[in-house]
């Protein structure tokens, strides 16, 4: 289930600028960085700025603004890497079973090649 948010996470921690990041974007609603161990040319990751551990609980409890700017920058970002007309897919692991890592929500943006089926 959807534990309580760990301030200490390392997504958290890249937000208060503790830690580094290679910055892609950054608004109000969110941040975009390079995901430090990339599984395709592009592989970006997009979080909302604000303290929510999953898809579930950014669905369930962010504002009605916190979704549509975090979702109006997935699309800017998308825009911004130039991947619009060759196409992009976009992931987010939820929990164990999807083996989410970091517990505070993010969007997996992969693009520069062709990507395959997700599922044999
Ligand atoms: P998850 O499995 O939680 O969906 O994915 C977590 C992702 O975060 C992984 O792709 C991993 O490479 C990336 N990641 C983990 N720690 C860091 C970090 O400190 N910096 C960056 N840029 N990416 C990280």
């Amino acid at each position: 289930g959807i534990g309580p948010y760990d301030p200490q996470n390392v997504f958290a921690r890249i937000l208060r600028g503790e830690l580094p990041c290679n910055k892609v974007y950054e608004d109000e609603y969110a941040l975009a960085f390079h995901d430090i161990a990339p599984k395709a040319p592009v592989h970006v990751l997009i979080i909302p700025k604000g303290a929510y551990v999953s898809f579930a609980d950014f669905s369930r409890n962010a504002s009605e603004a916190e979704i549509a700017g975090f979702t109006r920058a997935v699309g800017t970002v998308s825009r911004q890497l130039d991947l619009e007309a060759r196409g992009y897919r976009l992931l987010s692991n939820v929990g164990e079973e999807a083996g989410q890592e970091v517990p505070h929500f993010h969007v997996h943006l992969f693009g520069g090649r062709a990507l395959g089926a997700l599922l044999p």
